[in-house]
């Protein structure tokens, strides 16, 4: 699965040509390729890829019900605008908006609901990297989701450590290997889906999933240009 997280990047036009040259570029049927455009492009782009194989995605909800909060989506609207998906949890929204994944238990419970599945991120500083707490932040992160007797069996994890999110750095192919590992193990599922986030590019991909355990990649500033998004999933597909 390769996931493309737009960010609050590109103005209608180019948002609307960057989704028909996705929907127009090849992959295998067995790899599942979406985008996730800022929120008022949801719609139209449901347009553009009416037909095609990509999936559309949130890159964020809440969890409540239709009612009184200003500037926010729920799950439901995601939904109804056709989006299969939701990014729960990323590491910009924890540290801007102080979510955490207790504070975001109504809105993984809202998008399952609705039939979507949640992309739900995870991973660690670099202090606590450099302190190596690394994999118990992540734990940490994780077990709340356990806790409160949700099916989570379709949710999506993206281990994305928070330095290299647009820093051009990548995790080293062993502490993937052993991060993804210890996600399934809180888990208790070997068979979940993770995906590897953080400076995903044509040139760093090939690297990336050659770590045992990646399930694929959340990809954000490469995937702003069809050319190196389609790249990446051309790597994926060549592993
Ligand atoms: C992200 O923020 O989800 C991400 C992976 O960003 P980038 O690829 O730009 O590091």
């Amino acid at each position: 699965m390769i996931i493309g997280n737009w960010k609050m990047n590109t103005a209608r036009a180019d948002a609307l040509a960057l989704a028909e040259a996705v929907a127009n570029m090849r992959h295998q049927d067995s790899t599942r390729v979406g985008i996730c455009p800022p929120a008022l492009w949801i719609d139209p782009i449901s347009q553009v890829l009416e037909g095609s194989s990509i999936l559309l995605g949130a890159q964020d909800c809440i969890g409540d019900q239709f009612g009184a909060q200003t500037g926010c989506i729920n799950a439901a609207m995601a939904a109804d605008a056709g989006c299969s998906m939701a990014i729960l949890g990323h590491s910009e929204r924890r540290a801007r908006f102080g979510e955490t994944t207790e504070s975001l238990l109504p809105a993984v419970a809202a998008v399952l609901e609705t039939g979507m599945f949640p992309v739900f991120c995870v991973g660690e500083t670099q202090i606590e990297r450099e302190s190596g707490r690394a994999l118990d932040v992540v734990a940490e992160q994780i077990r709340p989701l356990l806790s409160v007797g949700l099916d989570i069996s379709g949710m999506v994890i993206a281990y994305e450590p928070v330095w290299a999110i647009g820093t051009g750095l990548s995790a080293t192919r062993l502490d993937i290997e052993e991060m993804h590992a210890t996600v399934r193990d809180v888990l208790g599922r070997a068979d979940a889906l993770v995906l590897y986030g953080g400076s995903v590019s044509p040139e760093s991909a090939e690297d990336v999933f050659s770590a045992e355990g990646v399930s694929g990649a959340l990809v954000g500033g490469a995937s702003l240009n069809a050319d190196k998004f389609a790249a990446i999933v051309a790597a994926w597909e060549r592993k």
